[in-house]
């Protein structure tokens, strides 16, 4: 019989996490596959873990992966995943936002013949305006900028076969934007529309601050169109500037030149000074991406690890 882990990274998830099991547990029961359920523990500071214990006890299925740290949630899932034995892997959140009720589906497609079944979200309950337009705006400017398209609205949620999860393990960049990453892979792929619902217990982990960094994390894994975007620019000012020093030279020639023109001067100043400013900026932001990689560091370290049974 094929074997399905499902992988739940979770970090101080404890007020969720048994209900969180029980309807987890309820759906694999209908499943005709061998199942696992991997609980990764990605350093905790309340007591996660100490249920997640309690679950391997009562539940045979139930496997625990505990990182020595806060990882963040990127790298406990590549944790989990790289411990994934099975025929395929899903991939679920542990507050319940995503309905374990999918798995089915997921399996169904899989069985098809699909490498990636994922869940994009049909509305965003219990998520503001402003959080809807910023992340709009993020999709459409990742579509423009990398040649891997992104699919909109989809988080995490999804079923990786065997050979979609061996290639994902021979991606080891440090810098991981997942859902890029998910995608890069390729293979037979397909999409699944659900209703995400609200988090059932505890609060999220993001804020605005890191969904900005996460962005460009994503937009830099992915395309290096900003530091083109330096040099188009530059070129164009160039131009602009050539223009210019033609018109202010004839200028000079023709009409004399009294001194004058400070407050344009301060203009081109400053504005350039800015636009170069910029440009550094996006040459660091990959530069230190570039210092991070060249360290080499493991992506992750283990406290334990307990396979079910
Ligand atoms: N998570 C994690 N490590 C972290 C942050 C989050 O493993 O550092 C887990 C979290 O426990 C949850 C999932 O990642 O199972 C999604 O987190 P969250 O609900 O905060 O994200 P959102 O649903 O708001 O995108
Ligand atoms: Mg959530």
């Amino acid at each position: 019989m094929s074997k399905l882990t499902v992988v739940v990274p979770a970090y101080n998830e404890s007020e969720g996490l048994r209900e969180f099991h029980a309807r987890l547990a309820a759906v694999l029961d209908q499943l005709d596959l061998e199942t696992e359920v991997l609980y990764v523990d990605d350093g905790s500071r309340d007591d996660t873990f100490a249920i997640m214990r309690a679950l391997r006890e009562s539940d045979p299925r139930v496997s625990t992966l505990k990182l020595s740290r806060n990882f963040g949630k990127e790298l406990a899932l590549t944790a989990g995943l790289d411990y994934v034995d099975a025929d395929a892997a899903v991939v679920i959140d542990a507050d319940l936002q995503d309905p374990p009720e999918l798995i089915p589906t997921f399996v169904q497609h899989w069985r098809e013949g699909y490498d990636v079944v994922y869940g994009t979200r049909a509305s965003r309950a219990g998520e503001t305006g402003f959080k809807k337009f910023t992340a709009s705006g993020f999709y459409r400017v990742m579509g423009r900028l990398s040649s891997t398209p992104i699919p909109r609205d989809t988080g995490d949620f999804r079923l990786l076969s065997r050979r979609a999860l061996d290639a994902l393990k021979q991606v080891r960049e440090r810098q991981r934007f997942m859902k890029g990453l998910f995608t890069w892979v390729g293979f037979r792929q397909l999409s699944v529309v659900y209703h995400r619902d609200p988090r059932y217990a505890g609060e999220t982990k993001w804020n605005y601050w890191k969904l900005w960094n996460f962005a460009i994390e994503g937009i830099t894994s992915f395309s290096g169109a900003p530091l083109k975007l330096a040099t188009y620019f530059g070129l164009l000012t160039a131009i602009v500037a050539f223009l210019f020093g033609l018109w202010v030279l004839a200028k000079a020639l023709w009409l004399g030149d009294p001194v004058r023109g400070y407050p344009s001067l301060m203009v081109v100043v400053l504005f350039l000074g800015g636009a170069q400013l910029m440009a550094l900026g996006v040459i660091g932001e990959y530069l230190g991406r570039l210092y991070v990689e060249s360290k080499q560091r493991p992506l992750y370290l283990i406290d334990e690890y307990r396979p079910a049974g």
